[in-house]
């Protein structure tokens, strides 16, 4: 795909691609909240701008798009154009999630990281996410 677009077809390609409620990321805020989690989205008060925020439980989940943060499953295909740019952009982007964790971790809240990849598998996801933040505790009378 990536091979067919010349450079302004990509960019804007890239700028429909959103990076804020991804579908990857709705099936894992649906899954929790038919779970019984309640959470925040998007605090930008926290190093990272977590994805999805439990304040109580002092934990952040985060939802990585395989492309994006250049995960190693190798279901994102690689752009076989601009390689260097690419590769360095891809290396900034790890370093950013690398320094993110570090300060979420010297702030005393814990994260998770949950990959596109991994958001298919709903039971086993539902199993690491109740693992992570303990049994939901608080049920939502409200409509
Ligand atoms: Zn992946």
């Amino acid at each position: 795909m990536f091979d067919r677009l010349d450079q302004a077809g990509r960019s804007r390609l890239m700028a429909l691609i959103r990076s804020r409620d991804t579908a990857p990321e709705m099936r894992v805020r649906r899954l929790l909240f038919s779970l019984g989690y309640r959470y925040r989205t998007h605090a930008r008060d926290l190093p990272g701008r977590p994805d999805i925020v439990f304040r109580r439980r002092r934990r952040v989940v985060f939802v990585h798009g395989c492309f994006w943060h250049a995960h190693a499953c190798g279901r994102a295909g690689r752009p076989r154009v601009r390689r260097n740019w690419w590769a360095a952009k891809f290396a900034r982007n790890r370093a950013r999630d690398r320094r993110d964790l570090a300060a979420l971790r010297a702030l005393a809240w814990r994260a998770l990281v949950v990959w596109e990849c991994e958001t298919r598998d709903a039971g086993a996801l539902a199993a690491r996410l109740v693992r992570f933040l303990g049994a939901p505790r608080f049920v939502d009378a409200r409509p």
